[in-house]
């Protein structure tokens, strides 16, 4: 690995090779690629037709493929027999072969004397350099280059640039395949390909989803003259040329993609007529352009340890480029379009993990999240009259529509605060971005309608004179049903009393309004009989013991896949932060006391088998000052998508842990606080003894402030046009424009 700028693969190995795909997704928030091989693998087809059955996908195990392709655009679902409405795989079109003196390129079989992919994550590229000795001795440097513009999102650029060191006989191959699964699931009504002019190739195809994709390729070299091939699912252009010795040759492949959902209605032909003028470096130049900007509202910087800055700029490239500007018609799915593992699909994911990172860097991204859930408030009300109830239910796994896609009843059924953090992220938004009317304007309908369904979806035991919340799952997937589940309740409490304030904007009458304050009063957040310790529910403590020592001997592998389902849900094991994702997000509700008091009982207990558990706990042992844990817990959130030895982004980004890396940073060592949880926008910096200096931008209600942390000081700079007032050391200053407040901070040590 070389700079911090740049993540690489320094070597090919095919038992790596699904890894780094997922790793090296490109990606303008309209469109996705999985970063695969240009030339592709022998032995890897793409079509292979299996059936994947509903599964706990943590512990799923996944076909055996050398590579995966992946195209996505956000918003293309289509039915799957078992498994509901899924995000499709849409046809590869990045397929440029090389192809020299009769012997095709191919990586893990050909010689190849050097290797080096990268991933340029400020300007968002992809590229690689190798140099291949091939059967007839000639030496050839192949170097590929692509990005899907953030200009133009579109549109995606490739580059392939050949030199050897003798004359030889090329043939070029460049091509649309169409002959793609998704999860083993083909979705394609009718696929249609055809030769545009010269030089180029159309496939035009009709989803099962009934949306139409079209796209098209426009391939350009000198002096190559292209014949045309078809099969019945892909067509490709080829070329023979005559190499000169030590003459480069120069091919550029550009794909317009189009489907009918787009906002801006224009053919993939008209896309590309108008880059014609363009050359690469100029439409690379205006791409580079806009991820700078993208960089410059939301970089962290971290001095003194050059994998954790490089892990983090991973990390916000993907998050980055998962999020479509614009379009609140969808969210960001759990894989962050990088991979098919989770259907395409919106979790409580984008509220609790995603949302906080647009918000206090680009508001309006986090807007376009937040509309998300109010315009898919129909699919919530149609899914809480499935269950027999009026009002909203928010979808554990949804769709574009809000339809609930999950096919697991456990989950579907039971994870049900799901409902009540869609609310909190509406408010979170509000309160954030300064936009207070957001609530009773946009967002009180869904406020008052999912107020609606919780009344009816809490009971009254019998000798009880307050209500419960039975038969949900927590955060904690590995307890799958249980009574007053703490977080879940909080939860639900918070939403209630939003609804008690504002719910007579969306028409809820004042018996309503009062039910729901009494409600959101009287749900019980259960406790051991010391006082201190916060059950994870009320039954937690009559659960066996997980005896992980006895079965789970192979801790590089997850518990779930080492334990049938039946052990973990009767078990005390936690899959990810229940309790403490509570005290994460409502920390002044908890004395240091309660909260060190659930992190020795449950930390034990938790093994981390979800991607969005070291994130949490990373930020709560910060809180704790339990530094050696909040270092410990960095870095497993740091190696999920990067280690490719041990699986990592195969199948798709842990966009969620992508996202916490950056509340680990920001909510964990800097120790700032959310708009929810505290009026000033606040800090409490704890920097890992292995950082001399943090630094980042923060958007705050309208303002915009960055932030330094050094161990010695802590400095924050009004930078825009609101005077606004911090918080730190127990004391609050206030900001002019323009003016920088410096506090200095206690040695470690004190
Ligand atoms: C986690 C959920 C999460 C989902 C999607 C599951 O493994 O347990 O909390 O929403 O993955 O990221």
């Amino acid at each position: 690995m070389s700079g911090t700028w740049t993540i690489d693969e320094p070597v090919f190995r095919a038992a790596t090779a699904r890894a780094y795909e997922g790793l090296f997704t490109l990606g303008s928030g309209y469109l996705h690629v999985r970063g695969s091989l240009e030339e592709h693998l022998a032995d890897a087809p793409q079509n292979v037709e299996y059936t994947r059955l509903p599964a706990n996908v943590t512990s799923e195990r996944f076909p055996e493929t050398k590579a995966k392709w992946g195209t996505y655009v956000p918003g293309v679902f289509g039915p799957h027999p078992l498994l509901n409405a899924e995000m499709i795989n849409l046809p590869w079109f990045l397929g440029l072969a090389p192809i020299v003196d009769g012997e095709r390129l191919d990586v893990e079989k050909c010689k190849i004397d050097s290797y080096r992919r990268e991933l340029r994550l400020n300007g968002a590229t992809l590229a690689r350099r190798l140099r291949w000795r091939t059967k007839s001795g000639a030496s050839v440097t192949v170097e590929f280059e692509r990005f899907i513009s953030a200009a133009r999102p579109h549109i995606c650029v490739q580059r392939m640039k050949l030199t050897s060191d003798r004359a030889v006989e090329l043939r070029i191959e460049a091509g649309i395949d169409a002959d793609v699964r998704t999860n083993g699931y083909d979705h394609f009504r009718r696929v249609m390909l055809k030769r545009v002019g010269a030089s180029g190739i159309g496939c035009l195809l009709r989803t099962d989803g009934e949306d139409a994709v079209e796209m098209l390729t426009r391939v350009g070299a000198p002096g190559c003259d292209w014949k045309y091939e078809e099969t019945p699912r892909s067509a490709t252009l080829v070329a023979d040329v005559k190499l000169v010795g030590n003459q480069e040759s120069v091919v550029e492949k550009r794909t317009a993609v189009t489907t009918s959902r787009d906002l801006v209605v224009r053919s993939a032909l008209e896309w590309l007529r108008q880059v014609e003028g363009l050359s690469y470096e100029q439409l690379q130049a205006e791409h580079a352009e806009v991820w700078r900007e993208r960089w410059q509202s939301c970089d962290v910087v971290v001095e003194g340890d050059a994998g954790a800055q490089r892990a983090l700029r991973a990390s916000l490239y993907h998050v980055l480029r998962a999020h479509v500007p614009s379009d609140d018609r969808v969210a960001i799915d759990g894989k962050g379009y990088a991979g098919e593992a989770y259907w395409g699909r919106y979790f409580w994911d984008t509220e609790m993990f995603l949302l906080p990172f647009y918000l206090y860097t680009d508001p309006p991204r986090a807007r376009t999240l937040a509309d998300f859930r109010v315009n898919t408030l129909d699919g919530a009300r149609k899914n809480a009259e499935r269950y027999g109830y009026s009002g909203a239910r928010y979808a554990w796994e949804s769709d574009a529509n809000g339809n609930e896609c999950c096919p697991n009843r456990q989950y579907a059924d039971r994870e049900v605060h799901v409902t009540a953090d869609v609310v909190y992220g509406l408010a979170h938004y509000a309160r954030g971005a300064g936009d207070e009317d957001y609530l009773r304007a946009r967002a009180a309908q869904v406020v008052a309608e999912t107020a609606r369904y919780w009344i009816q979806r809490l009971d009254q035991r019998a000798g009880e004179d307050h209500p419960s919340l039975l038969g949900v799952m927590g955060p904690d997937e590995y307890t799958p049903i249980c009574d007053n589940n703490a977080c879940t309740n909080r939860l639900v409490k918070f939403a209630l009393q939003l609804a008690a304030e504002i719910g007579d904007v969306a028409g809820a009458s004042a018996g309503e309004c009062q039910a729901f304050a009494r409600a959101a009063v009287g749900l019980p957040i259960p406790r051991h009989e010391d006082g201190v310790l916060v059950w994870q529910c009320e039954e937690f403590d009559a659960l066996a013991e997980p005896r992980f020592d006895e079965f789970w001997r192979d801790r590089s592998r997850t518990f779930g896949e080492q334990v049938s389902q039946e052990r973990l849900y009767r078990s005390k094991c936690l899959k990810q932060a229940d309790v403490l994702m509570l005290m994460m997000l409502f920390p002044h509700e908890f004395s240091d006391a309660e909260v060190r008091r659930a992190w020795d009982y449950y930390e034990p207990l938790t093994t981390h088998d979800s991607s969005l558990s070291p994130g949490v706990h990373a930020i709560v042992a910060c809180r704790l000052g339990l530094m050696n844990q909040a270092w410990r817990f960095w870095n497993m959130a740091a190696g999920i998508d990067l280690d490719a030895e041990r699986g990592g982004a195969a199948e798709g980004i842990h966009i969620s842990n992508a996202a916490g890396l950056w509340q680990i940073a920001v909510f964990g060592f800097a120790g700032m606080k959310t708009a929810l949880q505290s009026d000033l926008l606040t800090f409490d910096p704890r920097l890992p003894s292995q950082w001399s200096r943090l630094a980042f931008p923060v958007a705050w209600k309208g303002a915009h402030v960055s932030v330094e942390i050094t161990r010695e000081q802590l400095s924050v700079a009004n930078r825009g046009e609101v005077p606004l007032r911090v918080r730190a050391r127990d004391e609050t200053r206030a900001l002019d424009v323009g003016q920088t407040e410096i506090w200095t901070l206690p040695s470690p040590s004190q």
